[in-house]
């Protein structure tokens, strides 16, 4: 599909109403059922949480189109959870599950990673304990990890000094949860996507503006909350990068993306791109779970843009779109100006900071201000490295620029795009190469190229399985276990490049890897062989034995060998060459991006660092003690910061694989996971 054709896409559920409807469905009296829920890391963490509470959540780590249920506790029957609940990065997560543990009668603690546990917990725990829950702060005052110890609550009304969707819905959550009339007053309206939920599973929601302020009540509490039955609509924030890329590019054809979430508190970059001179229209109205939906389309030509204003009320309703925002105000004429922006400071990172930082670094004239920025637009070409700073948004921010003419503008973590956006960076690629779409997948992605054409899939007919993941996910064990029930071959690519790897080291190589010439890998001679189905890995003529690749030696140093462009360019052929015979089940990090990117089956296998450590210690024969599980998980975790921001063929889910969360999967549960759809997909085909 050229430049020229009409492209319709979809873009991932919205992360903020995946996460709603997992805790409020933890909530409610019986099973909820959602689909399309958005299967990122964030909701997976709060999912893990409310498991570890006792409420039983089937088919979340499954593939993308599964529908999620959920048996609901009821209001106040979760159980007292073991260990602390780890929510990673999720902001939403730890703030939503604080309101609704304040009235449990249990304790709980509530933990982050580095960048979570650096934002302001207080905002949240402070009405909460003022309704009588009880908040410790375990390190630093203010932040988590935080315990939590819940029960009986009073009534409250809440002034919120700022305009906060979290905020308000920890104080509904505590509210409902307790049975006691609650109201949140903000001095501008927030996101309501937690008000329509609480109102489609039963609970009465007045809102109003009273003495100039946002008011929220829940005058007469329910008794219990019904399920939900809903389909997730695409996340208005996600379609908000695609949209920003089809202005940019200037297509040559409208651009569609269909069935968007279109809540009114979180539309508020529409009237803007219109001041900027996009043509951006909606179409297709409709209804999901008592949220609105459209489809977003964008005009063919390329949009001459003007430089804006835009500042106070008009912040919260775009409060997540400011980084695209700046991306488009680097490409206007004019200087645009953003004010009233001062909690992006408190985000996933600073990101004021960060954004005039990246523009300035790749050319662009950019100033902070204490709550915004300041931007002059250019048409000159920008490039330069820039800096993710952990942050999602920032890193598809300076992905669409970099995705745009004259632009060159490589991110340092890619893989931080997959907390709301899985497939982002395929689905900007092939859209660059004006090739997504069809409006088959969720992300435009899976219909790309036609199936007709598998390129670089196998020869005669060889069916392609790509299991890409994690350090320690469980792919080898998975795979070794569905090649052996289908009798295809299995390639173990890590393995390959630990046998680089090895060789490099014992000719002392290592020291200058990227001075290594394709004569001497060439040299190194490394192919691989099989027998029954088993790979192995043979160099200079000899098989290398499997414990020489495995030491900690090589471990520690693949990671840097396998970001070399010329290992990277000298191995894949030899790996395409093992997709031979009836089917070849493919693992690694690139195997359904870069080395079989037509491949018929993708799965992308995650589980929990803690967990992954503990498999790899019991794999090697050591008893998972704390200190040895807090290293090893230090040791997985470095190595897949290594292999997912080196910036050839990172380590990255591909847009159409299907994610695995393999946290509470069993080996034989992954296996007969995989070997289903890979017998469905084989059904098709014949
Ligand atoms: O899977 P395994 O742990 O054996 O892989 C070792 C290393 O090899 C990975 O951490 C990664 O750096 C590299 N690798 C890669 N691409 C692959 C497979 C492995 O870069 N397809």
């Amino acid at each position: 599909m050229g430049r020229g054709q009409p492209l319709t896409i979809r873009v991932p559920g919205d992360k903020s109403i995946t996460q709603r409807a997992l805790i409020l469905g933890g909530l409610a009296d019986g099973e909820s059922r959602i689909r399309c829920i958005l299967r990122g890391a964030d909701p997976l963490a709060t999912g893990r949480a409310l498991r570890a509470l006792g409420v039983e959540i089937v088919g979340i780590g499954g593939p993308g189109d599964e529908e999620v249920r959920i048996r609901g506790r009821g209001l106040r029957d979760w159980q007292e959870p073991e260990e602390a609940l780890d929510l990673c990065n999720s902001g939403t997560g730890a703030r939503l599950l604080a309101g609704a543990l304040a009235a449990q009668p249990l304790t709980a603690v509530l933990k982050g990673d580095a960048s979570l546990s650096g934002r302001p917990m207080r905002r949240v725990a402070e009405p909460l304990t003022r309704m009588g829950a009880a908040v410790d702060y375990l390190e630093r005052d203010g932040h988590l990890p935080m315990r939590v110890t819940g029960g009986a609550l009073s009534p409250l009304r809440h002034e919120s000094a700022a305009a906060s969707a979290q905020v308000k819905s920890a104080v509904l959550l505590a509210g409902v949860g307790a049975g006691v009339v609650v109201e949140v007053r903000e001095p501008r309206r927030s996101r309501d996507h937690s008000e329509r939920m609480l109102e489609a599973m039963g609970a009465g929601v007045v809102e109003g503006r009273v003495d100039g302020s946002w008011s929220v009540r829940i005058p007469s509490p329910p008794d219990r909350l019904e399920p939900l039955d809903m389909e997730v609509p695409g996340d208005f924030s996600s379609a908000a990068f695609v949209v920003a890329w089809a202005v940019l590019a200037g297509r040559r054809a409208p651009l569609t993306v269909r069935g968007v979430g279109l809540n009114g508190t979180r539309t508020g970059l529409l009237p803007v791109l219109a001041r900027m001179g996009a043509e951006v229209g909606v179409t297709g109205r409709g209804t999901a779970g008592g949220e609105h939906t459209g489809d977003l389309r964008v005009a063919a030509r390329a949009a001459r843009l003007k430089a804006v204003e835009v500042g106070g009320d008009e912040i919260p309703g775009m409060i997540d779109e400011v980084p695209i925002l700046a991306v488009l105000a680097a490409r206007a004429e004019g200087v645009t100006r953003i004010t009233g922006a001062a909690e992006l400071r408190v985000k996933e990172s600073d990101r004021l900071a960060a954004l005039a930082t990246n523009l300035r670094r790749v050319g662009v004239a950019a100033e902070e201000l204490p709550d915004g920025l300041e931007i002059e637009g250019t048409q000159r070409p920008l490039s330069g490295f820039v800096r993710s700073f952990h942050d999602h948004r920032i890193a598809m921010a300076f992905g669409v620029l970099s995705a745009t003419p004259g632009c060159d503008v490589p991110v340092d973590a890619p893989s931080v795009t997959e907390v709301s956006f899985p497939g982002f960076w395929e689905l900007l690629g092939q859209l660059k190469d004006g090739g997504a779409g069809g409006g088959g997948g969720r992300v435009g992605a899976s219909s790309a190229g036609g199936r007709g054409d598998r390129g670089d899939a196998g020869a005669g007919g060889c069916l392609v399985v790509a299991i890409d993941g994690s350090a320690g996910s469980g792919k080898s064990t998975t795979a070794v276990a569905v090649a052996s029930r289908l009798g295809f071959r299995h390639l173990d690519s890590g393995a390959i490049y630990r046998a680089v790897t090895l060789q490099l080291l014992e000719s002392g190589r290592s020291g200058a890897l990227e001075s290594v010439t394709p004569e001497e890998l060439s040299d190194l001679a490394i192919d691989v062989r099989w027998r029954a189905g088993r790979m192995k890995v043979w160099c200079g003529g000899r098989a290398v034995p499997e414990e020489a690749l495995r030491t900690e030696r090589v471990t520690a140093m693949v990671s840097q060998v396998a970001a070399v462009p010329a290992v990277r360019a000298h191995l894949l052929e030899l790996q395409r060459s093992a997709a031979r015979g009836p089917g070849l089940v493919a693992e690694g990090r690139d195997m359904g991006t870069v080395v079989f990117p037509r491949a018929d089956v993708k799965v992308f296998l995650d589980a929990h660092p803690e967990e992954r450590a503990r498999r790899r210690l019991l794999q090697r024969g050591i008893r998972p003690q704390a200190s040895e599980i807090k290293a090893e998980t230090a040791r997985l975790t470095r190595r897949d910061r290594l292999d997912a921001s080196r910036t050839i063929a990172p380590l990255l889910r591909a847009g159409d694989a299907e994610l695995l969360d393999t946290t509470d999967l069993d080996p034989a549960a992954q296996t007969e996971a995989i070997v289903r759809r890979i017998r469905a997909v084989r059904g098709g085909r014949s």
